[in-house]
């Protein structure tokens, strides 16, 4: 059977493979601590379950939806965005997407053409170069030099490109949990605005913020770096409904409406139960989001100064956000004599029984990816595995 040559260029997700590895080494048995997984570890509170029971029990949720979502769920997003961070959207400006990931993927296939580059300040997610390249774009990977590796306007003088079409600005940031301050944002949106470059402001951690840190969406800068920017979030962080599938974006009318048409022609609507469920998450009590919010801010606490005081763990600034840490461990291979971080992390996972993501994935193979989406006592009994596996190698 022929195979696509772009497809085949593109990577399998390393994340997803590590938690693929993790749970066939559970179902053989072997007693492993999953900190390679991207989610919540809740399940979703009850109130929105029991709407998604009660949108198939009334028969709503047989049916096909408009292909860019429920009018009453972009409705939802719009008060809920006005609410959150006082900025104005309208439901022609929202496109509601099988999760987040889909939104950031239909993005890349709207606004690129062949051989144009987007800009990827280091680290970063691992699926936006694969969802670029996968749209026939080039992704540039931008080495960052600001305050806790953030980018900086010189960083990206530096890496623009004559073709150079996005910007993506994660923040709170997954792998590294870091925050940009209004002022870094406004620098970085100010000169993307005077480039003509379109910002893809990735906010679906922006409920998730720890220790009395403050969020601020780069969309809340000024009318022309909003015009200038797609914004994407959803409810799988913040309500733990990564199984459900709801994403969005909210951006011009004009960009929205095309990627409607594209939506419609790809995946039609996303499920409609969904959209009922994430209806009640958005319109409903926030209580129990900011329980969990809660339990991720005190599993911080406690697991923060354990993994930044292992041998040569380099972690100095505290995350802010998400749920991840991301130490540069170069120095702990190197005291446990390992060649890479890859096989210290194979040997975390087959020694030690800890799983945690190798920083190439997020392109910076110094580092490696620990979540905290995992119970108290899990991360405890992580921390002294490695503790331990550190003590049996140096
Ligand atoms: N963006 C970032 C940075 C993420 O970490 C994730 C999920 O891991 C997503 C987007 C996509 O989230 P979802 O597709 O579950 O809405």
């Amino acid at each position: 059977m022929s195979i696509s040559k772009d497809v085949l260029k593109v990577q399998p997700s390393a994340t997803l493979a590590m938690s693929a590895k993790t749970k066939a080494l559970i179902a053989k048995g072997v007693d492993v601590i999953n900190l390679s997984i991207g989610e919540p570890d809740f399940t979703t509170p009850e109130p929105i379950k029991r709407a998604a029971i009660d949108a198939i029990e009334s028969g709503k949720a047989s049916f096909y939806t408009p292909a860019g979502g429920l009018p009453e769920l972009k409705q939802a997003i719009c008060d809920r965005i006005q609410l959150e961070d006082g900025v104005t959207y309208t439901p022609d400006q929202v496109i509601v997407t099988d999760g987040a990931k889909f939104s950031l993927f239909l993005i890349f296939q709207v606004i690129l053409n062949a051989g144009e580059d987007v800009l990827l300040p280091e680290p970063f997610w691992v699926s936006y170069a694969e969802q670029v390249h996968l749209a026939g774009g080039n992704a540039i990977a931008v080495p960052t030099t600001g305050k806790d590796h953030k980018v900086t306007v010189a960083d990206l003088e530096a890496a623009i490109t004559p073709t150079t079409q996005a910007l993506v600005i994660n923040s709170p940031q997954n792998p590294s949990g870091l925050i940009y301050e209004a002022a870094e944002l406004k620098a970085i949106g100010d000169w993307a605005v005077a480039h003509d470059i379109t910002i893809i402001a990735d906010d679906i951690y922006s409920n998730l913020i720890f220790n009395g840190h403050e969020f601020t969406s780069i969309v809340t800068l000024g009318e022309a770096i909003k015009q200038h920017t797609l914004l994407v979030s959803g409810v799988s962080k913040t309500y733990s409904m990564t199984g459900w599938r709801i994403g969005y974006v909210l951006g011009d009318a004009k960009t929205i409406k095309i990627m409607n048409t594209v939506a419609s022609h790809a995946t039609g609507n996303p499920a409609a139960v969904s959209q009922y469920a994430a209806i009640a998450a958005l319109t409903g009590d926030q209580k129990e989001a900011q329980a969990m919010r809660a339990a991720f801010e005190d599993r911080l606490n406690t697991i923060y100064p354990k993994i930044a005081a292992l041998p040569g763990f380099d972690l100095p600034t505290k995350p802010q956000g998400a749920f991840y840490l991301f130490p540069n461990v170069k120095k702990a291979v190197q005291l446990c004599g390992f060649a890479s971080t890859e096989d210290f992390v194979e040997a975390l996972l087959t020694q030690a029984h800890v799983a945690v993501v190798s920083g190439k994935a997020f392109s910076q193979p110094d580092h490696i990816r620990l979540s905290y989406a995992n119970s108290k006592e899990n991360l405890l009994k992580a921390y002294e595995r490695i503790n331990q596996f550190m003590q049996d190698h140096m």
